[in-house]
């Protein structure tokens, strides 16, 4: 950044240094290449010829273009549940361990604090102790959980579980699907079957943090099989710098919601553009 200093123009050839170190902040971050190649492109586009203003070196100036560019492509900001129905059903997806049913506890914990009620809706069959965990957690946030014992068909389980909500005044049903380690056919066409069928509200994925690269791919396969209205991003309490944040908005293009900062219930934030741009940049 030091070759910047007292030219009066951004140009190629004094930003060459500069953009390098941007470009490898990003790859360190975990940033999948292919995004940070996209990123590069714009930030040099927006930042060419820029005059350098006075109040500025050239090189806090090129920081700032790429700060608002990150801010722009991780944006927008959009925390809002929505839960304007007389039951509002949310369909949460996404590997297993990536935080599906910790975060399913997370989000009935914070609709509690807004005055409103939340079923839990145990429909990840797959996993037998995840009937269970989910139980554990309803009980931690004072949320009540549907299971249906020895249960089969997840579909069956969302649709007498969204009947109860309605019989019982709940107004906010959040399903906790079934994950898989790795996509497969079975796991997607599962949850698209319960997608069509029950036509929830709003579909989330939800993405371990800490998985870097990883990250994309699966959301890009989520993506596909399924209309993803936001993505909610685990496990930030850790080391991880949160690259995998721009990579998963470029390849879904929908909002990030909320990201998990702890294993505890309360541990979920609503996601900051300005605040993550910081910390990817490191
Ligand atoms: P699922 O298989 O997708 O339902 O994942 P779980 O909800 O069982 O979470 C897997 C593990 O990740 C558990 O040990 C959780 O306590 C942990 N976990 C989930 N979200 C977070 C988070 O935001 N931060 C941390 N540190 N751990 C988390």
């Amino acid at each position: 950044m030091k070759s910047l200093r007292g030219k009066g123009k951004l140009s190629e050839a004094n930003m060459r240094d500069g953009l390098k170190m941007v470009e490898e902040a990003l790859l360190e971050a975990d940033v999948a290449y292919p995004v940070v190649q996209d990123f590069m492109a714009r930030v040099s586009e927006e930042a060419l010829g820029q005059q350098v203003l006075k109040s500025l070196n050239p090189d806090q100036q090129l920081v700032g273009v790429v700060h608002e560019q990150l801010i722009e492509l991780l944006g927008p900001v959009d925390p809002s549940l929505r839960l304007d129905k007389d039951v509002t059903v949310l369909m949460m997806c996404g590997l297993q361990g990536a935080g599906k049913t910790t975060t399913c506890g997370k989000l009935a914990r914070l609709i509690g604090t807004e005055g409103k009620k939340a079923l839990l809706v145990a429909a990840d069959l797959q996993r037998p102790a995840a009937v269970q965990q989910l139980h554990v957690v309803g009980e931690s946030v004072g949320a009540k959980v549907y299971s249906e014992e020895g249960a089969s068909d997840p579909i069956a389980v969302c649709q007498n579980a969204v009947k109860y909500a309605r019989e019982n005044g709940i107004s906010v049903v959040i399903l906790d699907t079934a994950g898989r380690l790795a996509i497969d056919e079975e796991l997607m066409e599962q949850l698209k079957t319960i997608d069509r069928k029950i036509v929830p509200d709003q579909c989330f994925l939800v993405v371990d943090g800490m998985t870097g690269q990883d990250a994309v791919n699966s959301a890009k396969a989520f993506n596909d099989a399924l209309e993803l209205d936001g993505v909610i991003m685990t496990k930030l309490d850790g080391d991880a710098r949160g690259g995998a944040l721009l990579s998963v908005k470029h390849v879904t293009g929908v909002p990030i919601k909320f990201i998990g900062v702890s294993e505890h219930m309360d541990g979920l934030e609503p996601f900051y553009a300005d605040r993550m741009a910081g910390r990817i940049l490191g």
